[in-house]
């Protein structure tokens, strides 16, 4: 377990950046929404987020299904936040603070959001001291 980091080539996270809307009168970032959530004004432009994701909040659910699984709540350099899945790393070893990207592959357009931790390779240090 001492190869240096070059199992899997990481995406771009220029290409695979998570695509928000933007107001064009307040210049609020959101997520999905169709009026901005402070002026309500419907006149929204889109735009690609160019930073990883910081988890805020998580935690494990195991509702509707046997397994668990992980939902955290992400806070992205342009000011919004969003609620997702982070996949990438054990349910409960997701934490607060945590660097996260789109998950590669996933379709952002509909559907759940997935996101991905940036850095599994910390992964079996022990951050619980
Ligand atoms: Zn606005």
């Amino acid at each position: 377990m001492s190869q240096p980091g070059s199992a899997t080539a990481a995406p771009v996270c220029g290409e695979t950046g998570l695509i928000y809307q933007r107001c064009r009168w307040c210049g609020t970032a959101s997520f999905r929404r169709l009026l901005c959530p402070v002026c309500a004004s419907s006149d929204l432009e889109t735009a690609r987020s160019d930073g990883d994701g910081i988890v805020v909040r998580t935690t494990v659910v195991h509702r509707y299904t046997k397994l668990a699984r992980n939902e955290s709540l992400v806070r992205f350099p342009e000011g919004f936040m969003l609620r997702c899945r982070v996949i990438g790393a054990p349910p409960h070893l997701v934490w607060a603070g945590e660097r996260v990207r789109p998950a590669a592959g996933a379709d952002f357009s509909e559907g759940e959001v997935v996101f991905e931790v940036c850095d599994t390779r910390d992964r079996e240090l022990d951050r619980w001291r």
